[in-house]
């Protein structure tokens, strides 16, 4: 069984690699950090699986594609791709520059769909998609840009899940709150300086700890050995926000 990850060189994607190795070989994407990306191939290798690094800006179809072969060349075959890859870009919906807007939803959203289109005819009988959405992407954040891309990712997954599930592909997005990764210390970053309070809407029943990309993690790897949930956004949020 192999499995691409995109954007597993660090945080969320570097975690959903190790969980993932117990019973797959690993593609590891990433943008530019390279280093990190092949010390994560070199974790995984540790764990006796093969791993491999692959570089493509998720942006850029022809490199997405370029992708796609390269990882079906080196394990003959892909199982399931994870859609982690992932950027964030704050600003109020008024403050926001074009450029901006449209780097958070190429990346996040029409990334995503790059990859998995040209994945999907290479998918074995039973695969899997998962994508790596947001507690913003149901319930909005005050970043309009990453919760419009992260939304979208939910109408991606359903409607994927339409049109590919009679053919045995299983479709599904996690949805995290704050992780604790590089991207989370910007948004908190974000939130601090225009005065808002981030963390308004927690419960009194989080748990003690902050989620770590591990919890997500580990939801991606429940996803990909379960049968029967198709077409879902899985929360991992601690209690912050119910569907
Ligand atoms: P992170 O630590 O900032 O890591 C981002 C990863 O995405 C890196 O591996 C980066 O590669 C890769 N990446 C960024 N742009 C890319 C591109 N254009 N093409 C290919 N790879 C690209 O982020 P994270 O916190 O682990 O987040 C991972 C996912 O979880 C994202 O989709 C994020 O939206 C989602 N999420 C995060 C949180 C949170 O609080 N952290 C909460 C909910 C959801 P390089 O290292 O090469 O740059």
């Amino acid at each position: 069984m192999s499995v691409l990850i995109t954007g597993a060189s660090r945080g969320i994607g570097r975690s959903i690699a190790l969980a993932l190795a117990d019973d797959h070989d690993i593609a590891v994407n990433y943008r530019s950090s390279k280093d990190a990306a092949e010390e994560v191939v070199e974790a995984v290798k540790q764990k006796g699986r093969n791993a491999i690094a692959v570089k493509a800006d998720v942006r850029d179809p022809e490199a997405v594609e370029s992708m796609i072969a390269t990882v079906i060349e080196a394990f003959g075959e892909l199982n399931a791709v994870v859609n982690n890859a992932g950027t964030v870009e704050p600003a109020l919906a008024t403050e926001i520059g074009d450029e901006q807007w449209n780097r958070v939803l190429e990346t996040n959203l029409t990334g995503a769909f790059y990859v998995t289109r040209t994945a999907i005819p290479h998918l074995e009988p039973d695969g899997d998609v998962v994508f790596i959405s947001s507690i913003g992407g149901t319930g909005g954040t005050v970043d309009a840009s990453y919760a419009a891309s992260k939304a979208g990712l939910h109408g991606l997954t359903r409607s994927l899940a339409r049109e590919y599930g009679d053919r045995g592909l299983q479709v599904n997005a996690v949805a995290p709150g704050p992780v604790e990764t590089d991207m989370n210390s910007t948004i908190v970053e974000y939130l601090e300086s225009v005065a808002f309070r981030g963390h308004e809407n927690i419960g009194t029943h989080l748990p003690e700890y902050a989620c770590q990309p591990e919890d997500v993690a580990h939801t991606v790897g429940y996803l990909l050995k379960n049968e029967y949930i198709q077409g879902e956004i899985v929360n991992v949020n601690g209690g912050m926000q119910f569907q």
